[in-house]
């Protein structure tokens, strides 16, 4: 098909440098893990759903005093994952079920669609992949698991 393999760090460089220049507030970010980390599939894709989870993180942290974005880089067997976690408050349980259904959103109206991560879910398993939120304690940041197949350096 028309997948290719591609660097998933520069991929969240690009998503985490598009967001910040739409948002007045200083996010701090931290990149952890391997230097490049090889993925395949639909670049363009992937670069939407990465660009929608820093937003979601950024959204999550707006009026804090600190907010920071840390993400790590990882090559499990034969996936390449990306674990993207933020400072904000966190997602509560009762609202966690719900969060990839299409037009579920805790924003105002005009602010989200609640299409984001119902849509990056989907585009997550037609590579073969998964997208899930990862268990967290209670108002400490909520955590994004994007898993894809490994990729071919060079
Ligand atoms: P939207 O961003 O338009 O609301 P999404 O599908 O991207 O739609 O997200 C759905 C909902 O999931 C959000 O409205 C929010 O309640 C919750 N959510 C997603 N990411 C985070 C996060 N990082 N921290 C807290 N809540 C989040
Ligand atoms: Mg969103």
């Amino acid at each position: 098909g028309d997948f290719v393999s591609f660097d998933l760090g520069e991929t969240f460089r690009i998503a985490a440098n598009w967001v910040k220049r739409g948002t007045k507030a200083a996010v701090e970010i931290h990149m952890d893990g391997e230097e490049t980390c090889m993925a395949r599939g639909r670049p363009g894709h992937i670069q939407q759903v990465v660009m929608n989870l820093v937003q979601n993180a950024v959204d999550s942290m707006a009026g804090q005093d600190e907010a920071a974005i840390n993400v790590t880089l990882a090559y499990e067997g034969d996936r390449a994952v990306l674990t993207i976690c933020d400072t904000g408050p966190g997602i509560p349980e009762d609202v966690a079920g719900a969060i990839f259904d299409p037009f579920f959103t805790t924003k105002q109206v005009g602010d989200g669609t609640g299409l984001g991560l119902s849509i990056s879910h989907k585009i997550a398993e037609e590579h073969g992949g998964d997208l899930r939120l990862l268990p967290s304690e209670p108002g400490k940041g909520a955590c994004f698991r994007l898993e894809l197949c490994k990729g071919q350096a060079g």
